[in-house]
């Protein structure tokens, strides 16, 4: 289906969204600093939760209607939802077929992999900050780092290529092991990225003046390995800086959505697990599609809410603006 302005998910900035994340749960078995307090965290409460029918019924109308062509689940913990394989077959049965992918934190990976793969899933993208156990238990309050690691493995033995891994660098925590992740990340075939930090925790704890910047990950990387750009013309709406490494044809990934934002190219859409649209991760409004669905509304009439939700959309999120806010919803319940 070809998506013109008037058909598809348009802002008043020329921007058509076209990739959709759904958020599967806010719940977690992770508490990483930089998304979760440890505890205190109010959950949704079920009826307040899409159905998996109710997932399915507006990633099909984002599909069918509304020319998105990928679907991202993540949440909270995506692996966490009970009807996930379900709700992926049915995503991949959907005309015209839209990319499918994950992004787990990869504990239970090594369960499913086989049967996400089966019912289609195309990609997953899995979290991991540190291959040191010590520094995985200080990031993320679990002792879980051999169920990440055994996830990886059977994502890539299930044939999800390319495997790609996210890694978030705290300063004085992990920021010093960038080098070894990524080596890490060659041996086994996973294409690393860099997430800066962002102000989405809960515990509102980010500080510009002590997160890890692109620039700092790519002189830390570069005192172990040669990295080359590759052709920025290609990133088209990526939001990652791709490096080779060594000359290729591994390549290295920095997505600098502080010191280097790529508002302007965003093709982003999300679906949170209450059924709230939002047009970016910082957005301080939401449009509830939920009310609508659970009052009868058809999909055509569901189609034009989406719509009207997108037109809102801000040029920019604006961190570095003295009178930036951060969203009242966390990282884990908007679906990062
Ligand atoms: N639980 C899954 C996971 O960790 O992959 C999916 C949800 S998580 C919110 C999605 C991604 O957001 C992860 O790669 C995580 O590292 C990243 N993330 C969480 N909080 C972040 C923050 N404050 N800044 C940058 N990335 C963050
Ligand atoms: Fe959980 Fe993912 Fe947030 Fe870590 S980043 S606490 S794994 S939702």
């Amino acid at each position: 289906m070809t998506t013109t302005p008037q058909s598809g998910l348009a802002d008043n900035y020329g921007r058509v969204a076209t990739d959709l994340r759904v958020s599967l749960t806010d719940r977690c078995n992770l508490r990483c600093t930089y998304c979760m307090p440890e505890e205190g965290l109010d959950w949704l409460a079920k009826p307040e939760l899409l159905t998996d029918d109710e997932i399915v019924r507006l990633v099909s109308v984002a599909v069918t209607r509304l020319g998105v062509d990928e679907i991202r689940f993540t949440g909270g913990e995506p692996l966490l939802r009970r009807g996930l394989v379900g709700i992926v077959e049915r995503t991949t049965s959907l005309q015209p077929r839209p990319q499918v992918s994950l992004t787990t934190n990869g504990i239970g990976l090594a369960r499913q992999a086989e049967a996400l793969r089966a019912a289609g899933l195309d990609r997953v993208n899995v979290s991991l900050d540190t291959i040191r156990q010590d520094t995985f238990q200080q990031l993320t309050r679990r002792d879980r780092l051999n169920d990440v690691l055994a996830g990886l493995a059977a994502a890539h033995a299930a044939g999800m290529a390319p495997v790609k891994v996210n890694a978030v660098l705290m300063r004085g925590v992990n920021d010093e092991h960038a080098p070894e992740l990524l080596q890490y990340c060659l041996d086994h075939d996973y294409e690393l990225r860099f997430i800066e930090q962002m102000p989405l925790d809960a515990q509102h704890g980010w500080d510009r003046s002590t997160m890890i910047t692109a620039d700092e990950i790519l002189a830390r990387l570069s005192e172990q390995f040669t990295l080359t750009p590759t052709d920025a013309a290609t990133r088209g709406s990526a939001p990652a800086e791709s490096f080779t490494v060594n000359g290729g044809p591994a390549t290295v990934g920095i997505i600098a959505s502080v010191t280097r934002p790529f508002c302007g190219d965003c093709d982003r859409v999300r679906l949170t697990a209450d059924g709230q649209v939002r047009d970016c991760l910082f957005a301080r409004k939401e449009s509830d599609l939920r009310t609508a669905l659970r009052a009868g509304a058809d999909d055509d009439e569901l189609a034009a809410a989406w719509r009207t939700a997108m037109r809102g959309k801000l040029p920019g999120h604006g961190i570095a603006d003295p009178s930036f806010l951060q969203p009242v919803r966390p990282m884990s319940a908007i679906g990062g």
